[in-house]
């Protein structure tokens, strides 16, 4: 990560109070380790399933924990004495992972479930949930020309089936959990989050890291064609990783949005064709572009109406996306050379 962001933390937060964070193996809460880190903050636990060798980042003198929180008895034991408890942990991916994998997307209702008790129990002041635009009706996602959606959209539900009604259902017990026993909560809705330190290859990856390994593929083996997912005309706001762990701390902290799930997300809309043209811009080739007509492509369109967040934080995400992709490029591209070196790399 570059320099620290402003630091929008509580005030009633002390640099030594416990700070839990959930899925710390994966992209967005090992960038979230490190943004509290790089904050001051000193006493922070880090959980993740994944072995502690396979985490994407690992931040010196945060206690790292490798457990599976789809149990109870390991969620009682991380948030024993936590002030904030911020659960990012899920088993997802790209549109190719969660329309494949139902299953596993509706089991990590455990997590969330398991962890929100455990934190409530514990005595925690604060408990964060990472939602998703997954948990928008699709019914109004069938066109790429998409008017941005807004929080009241979610409703009535019809969610993506499998992950985005696990997001769904979680945003409900965080709510209920306010509403019946007054753990304070906050849930944000991410909208496609991208930068270093993400997946960026294995099947799991998202379009941008996708479409940066590709290009990247074809310029090493000298290959003038690209497969494309869908026919490029999908559309997807794409939200930098900065700008997603300020989001988290500003929307944790605001009294506003307790138990309010609010979109995180830029609203910059792109197209996929426009996404490979920067990439390929950035990589300085031009490829034939071959449209797989049959792979997954999730709902045609989608963007972030920020609205709502303007108006309690006047603040949105805003990192340009070429410039979040080019440092995305410059990075895929090192972890790719070091692969094939022989290096141990994120994906
Ligand atoms: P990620 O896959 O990189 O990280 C999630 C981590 O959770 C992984 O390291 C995984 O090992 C861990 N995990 C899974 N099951 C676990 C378990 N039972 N116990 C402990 N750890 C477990 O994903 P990410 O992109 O960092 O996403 C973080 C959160 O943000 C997730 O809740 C995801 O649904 C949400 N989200 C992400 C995006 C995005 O574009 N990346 C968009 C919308 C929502």
């Amino acid at each position: 990560m570059e320099a620290p962001l402003t630091a929008a933390t509580s005030p009633d937060l002390k640099n030594d109070d416990l700070i839990v964070i959930a899925g710390a193996g994966g992209f967005i809460a090992g960038s979230l380790v490190r943004y509290f880190h790089d904050q001051g903050f000193t006493n922070i636990r880090a959980i993740d399933k994944k072995p502690l060798p396979e985490w994407y980042q690992r931040v010196p003198g945060v206690e790292s924990l490798s457990l599976d929180l789809s149990e109870y008895a390991n969620c009682v034991r991380v948030c024993e004495g936590a002030v904030e408890v911020y659960n990012l942990a899920a088993d997802m991916g790209g549109m190719g992972f969660i329309e494949r994998n139902r299953v596993e997307c509706l089991r990590t209702i455990l997590i969330n479930t398991h962890m929100v008790e455990a934190a409530y129990r514990a005595g925690a002041r604060r408990f964060f949930f990472s939602s998703s635009a997954c948990a928008y009706n699709i019914t109004i996602q069938q066109d790429p020309n998409v008017r941005a959606l807004k929080e009241s959209d979610a409703y009535p539900a019809m969610a993506e089936r499998g992950y985005g009604w696990e997001k769904l259902m979680s945003e409900i017990f965080c709510q209920e959990y306010w509403e019946e026993r007054g753990l304070e909560t906050h849930i944000a809705r991410f909208h496609n989050v991208y930068g270093p330190h993400g997946t960026w290859d294995g099947g799991r990856e998202k379009a941008p890291a996708a479409i940066c390994r590709k290009v990247i593929a074809a310029k090493d083996s000298g290959s003038t064609e690209i497969l494309i997912w869908g026919d490029g005309t999908q559309t997807r706001s794409f939200m930098f990783i900065e700008d997603c762990v300020k989001g988290i701390d500003m929307i944790m902290h605001c009294k506003e949005l307790i138990a309010t799930p609010i979109n995180l997300g830029s609203s910059e809309l792109i197209s996929v064709d426009h996404l490979v043209s920067l990439a390929e811009e950035i990589g300085g080739v031009k490829l034939t572009r071959k449209y797989q007509l049959d792979a997954p492509r999730g709902v045609a369109g989608r963007n972030s109406d920020n609205t709502f967040i303007q108006s309690v934080l006047g603040w949105e995400p805003s990192t340009p996306f070429r410039d979040g992709l080019a440092k995305t490029y410059a990075w895929i591209e090192q972890q790719y050379m070091d692969r094939k070196a022989g290096k141990r790399t994120v994906a």
